[in-house]
């Protein structure tokens, strides 16, 4: 896929909002309350050994729901929830291309939490801004990961 052509570059490479995250104590005990809550059950559950979570995906509409759940005391959910609850933890964008969107926004003084895209849940690129230098919200961008067939 190529890149935007220089007369676009004003529009923003966001390109929707991809989901938002919510941060859960449990996801065994906040399943059933989302599923009665959107009246539809999670579509997949899926760990994410980088990051620590354990995550759970529910659809709405064109909307994507992911909840929380840290896999270990001190990462970064666990204290999320010790220091604020249960509650709307980070609002994830879809971008075009994430690198380009990354050197954009370090460029521009956004502190990202990592120098490279990381594996994110639900086949993704991610990569996350700090609160601190993004008006109090944790931002995460996404692009799809392309998955390659291995034969063997
Ligand atoms: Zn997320």
């Amino acid at each position: 896929m190529e890149n935007v052509p220089p007369c676009q570059e004003s529009l923003s490479e966001f390109l929707r909002v991809e989901h938002l995250g919510i941060a859960v104590h449990s996801l065994d005990e906040a399943e059933p309350l989302y599923t009665r809550l959107l009246g539809v059950p999670p579509y997949k559950r899926e760990t994410v050994e980088t990051e620590g979570v354990l995550t759970s995906f529910f659809r709405v509409g064109p909307n994507k729901i992911e909840l929380l759940q840290s896999l270990n005391p001190e990462g970064p959910i666990a204290k999320f929830l010790a220091q604020r609850g249960e509650g709307f933890h980070h609002v994830a964008y879809a971008v075009e291309d994430i690198r380009a969107s990354m050197a954009r926004l370090r460029e521009q003084g956004f502190q990202l939490l990592s120098d490279e895209p990381r594996h994110g849940a639900d086949r993704q690129w991610v990569c996350f801004l700090h609160p601190r230098s993004a008006g109090g919200m944790l931002v995460e961008l996404c692009q799809p990961r392309l998955e390659v067939e291995h034969s063997g």
